[in-house]
C-alpha cells in the first residue's frame, strides 16, 4: 500500500501532502501568450521570456516571482509556505 496522500490537514483541500503544483500557466504582459511552465522546486523565476514575443518579464514590484505576478499558480516556495503555515496554528509568543 502507497502512504495515504489523500490525507488533509483541516481547512487544505487544494493541497495533497508533500505535492506542490509546479506547473503555472504564465500570460505574457506584453502581448497575452498563455506558456505553460515547470517552476523551480526550491527557487523563484525571476526572469521569463515570453516565447511569443520575444519580450523579457520581471515580477511585478513586491513579488519575488514571475509566477506570482503572471501565472496562475504561486511559485512552489510560497505554495509550501502556505501548506505549512496551514498545518500549524498560530501560536502568540506572549
Ligand atoms: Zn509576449
Amino acid at each position: 500500500m502507497q502512504p495515504d496522500m489523500e490525507e488533509k490537514y483541516e481547512g487544505i483541500t487544494t493541497f495533497k501532502i508533500g505535492e506542490i503544483t509546479l506547473k503555472s500557466t504564465i500570460t505574457c504582459p506584453h502581448c497575452g501568450h498563455q506558456a505553460t511552465e515547470t517552476m523551480p522546486t526550491d527557487s523563484c523565476q525571476y526572469f521569463w521570456e515570453c516565447p511569443s514575443c520575444g519580450e523579457v518579464s520581471k515580477p511585478k514590484q513586491g513579488d519575488c516571482c514571475v509566477f506570482r505576478s503572471y501565472g496562475d499558480h504561486q511559485c512552489p516556495p510560497i505554495q509550501q509556505e502556505k501548506i505549512v503555515a496551514k498545518k500549524m496554528l498560530p501560536i502568540c509568543p506572549s
